[in-house]
């Protein structure tokens, strides 16, 4: 499929997940109808990544999901499904694996990789560990804890150093250990929780009302926990951390390290050393500027006010809202509508960790200053606003209500 532009202008969005879906209603909605946007996504189907912790522990995988071609085909979007393999900066040219495509703005939404070889037995074909990152992923943690419910030993839950998606591991600790509990094992499976961040609750933007009050539950609910540890090597029965200390697991789920998308390394002065697109607080990339990049894919030349440091953090909240202002910017440098007002949104993190029993609600506004605050719920109502949340922004993303907060 070679393609040459006899349209008006053609926008292309590699990647059709939060970030990507953000960005390719919000192209829609301001190029003129003659404009064509397209994404390219190899999945088919959008997945609600925020829900993997409970597909772990059992719930179905295809409660936050949805296909992508009947969503997009709605709003006037094509849908390749495929992955985009190489691109051709100076040429405006993406090859995927169903042929080149010519763009005249690229917007890369692609994600992160777990870090294969940074740590033996952590990531890669032969790991012993387990990590949620995916579908598959999940799947077989999940086989994994059936075992451990059946024939009861140590559990090490946590999060390497250079890993990302910390709500994820928080939220999975407290949900299993709600789980052991109800299942009356608990005083079985010794629980340690490590994390490479300085503190726990320090979601890689310190964020520091989170730190207490997970403090307070990790204790009430006796996991132990040590923060600040680098991991040597995970074996098939202990994680052994740098300092030499071996921590026996039964069954290890750990975040592994995260880099950038490995196709796009090949494409020359893409991405930087850790495969991460940089981009300008317009989301402009610092060589091309007719790429742009949102998401987990990008990170800025420089820390955007509030943050302290140039990657945001990653959710999926905000990776909407980074994919929204950079196809504003995108429109407007093809003279449709005015540029994104501000480069991160004045509510920057909002996320609601379910813990079974209980919870904690997180949220961090600001301009110049990040505020914190944490606050502890009780089940259900954590629970409900865990499902709410997921409905929502499932629901925004199939149907392209950008308008919407
Ligand atoms: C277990 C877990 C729990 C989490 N919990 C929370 C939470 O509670 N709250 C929260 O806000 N966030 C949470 N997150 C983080 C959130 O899911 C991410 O921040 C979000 O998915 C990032 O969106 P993104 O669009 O930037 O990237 P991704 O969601 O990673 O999407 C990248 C997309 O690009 C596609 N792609 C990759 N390579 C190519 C290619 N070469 N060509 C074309 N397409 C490609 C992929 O298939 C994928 O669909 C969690 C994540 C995990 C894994």
């Amino acid at each position: 499929m070679n393609e040459s532009t006899s349209y008006q202008r053609h926008v292309v969005v590699a990647g059709g997940s939060f970030a990507g879906l953000g960005a390719a209603y919000t192209l829609r909605e301001r190029l003129g109808p003659g404009d064509r946007v397209t994404v390219v996504e190899p999945s088919g189907r959008f997945v609600f990544a925020l829900s993997l912790v409970w597909a772990v522990l059992g719930r179905s995988l295809y409660r936050g999901s949805f296909a992508l071609d009947p969503a997009l085909e709605a709003k006037g979007i094509k849908y390749l499904r495929s992955a985009v393999r190489e691109v051709r900066a100076d040429e405006n040219v993406v090859r995927t694996d169903d042929g080149e495509i010519r763009y005249d703005r690229l917007i890369i939404a692609t994600g992160g990789r777990p870090n294969t070889t940074a740590i033996p037995g952590l990531a890669g074909e032969f790991r012993s560990a387990h990590w949620i990152v995916g579908e598959d992923s999940a799947v077989e943690a999940r086989e994994s804890l059936r075992r451990l419910f059946d024939d009861p030993g140590p559990l090490v839950i946590g999060a390497a150093p250079g890993a990302t998606y910390f709500s994820g591991v928080y939220e999975l600790a407290l949900a299993l250990d709600t789980v052991l509990r109800r299942r009356g094992i608990r005083d079985r499976v010794p629980f340690t929780f490590i994390t490479g961040q300085p503190y726990l609750g320090d979601l890689g933007f310190d964020q520091r009302a989170a730190r207490a009050k997970l403090q307070t539950l990790f204790t009430e609910r006796n996991i132990t926990y040590r923060t600040g540890v680098s991991i040597d090597r995970v074996g098939s029965h202990e994680v052994v951390l740098g300092s030499g200390e071996t921590l026996p697991a039964a069954v290890s789920i750990i975040m592994p390290p995260f880099t950038g998308d490995v196709d796009l390394w090949k494409s020359p002065k893409l991405t930087d050393e850790h495969g991460f697109i940089p981009v300008n607080d317009r989301y402009q990339h610092v060589t091309y500027p007719e790429i742009y990049a949102a998401g987990v894919a990008c990170s800025f030349d420089r820390p955007i006010p509030p943050l302290t440091e140039p990657r945001a953090p990653h959710t999926g909240y905000l990776a909407v809202r980074m994919g929204q202002a950079a196809a504003q910017n995108v429109a407007a440098s093809l003279g449709s509508g005015p540029p994104a007002e501000r480069t991160l949104p004045y509510v920057l993190d909002v996320r609601v960790l379910d813990g079974g029993s209980t919870g904690l609600f997180l949220t961090s506004w600001g301009t110049k200053r990040l505020q914190n605050v944490a606050i502890r719920l009780p089940h259900p109502l954590i629970h409900y606003l865990k499902a709410i949340q997921e409905r929502y922004l499932v629901w925004r993303l199939r149907t392209g209500r950008m308008d919407l907060p």
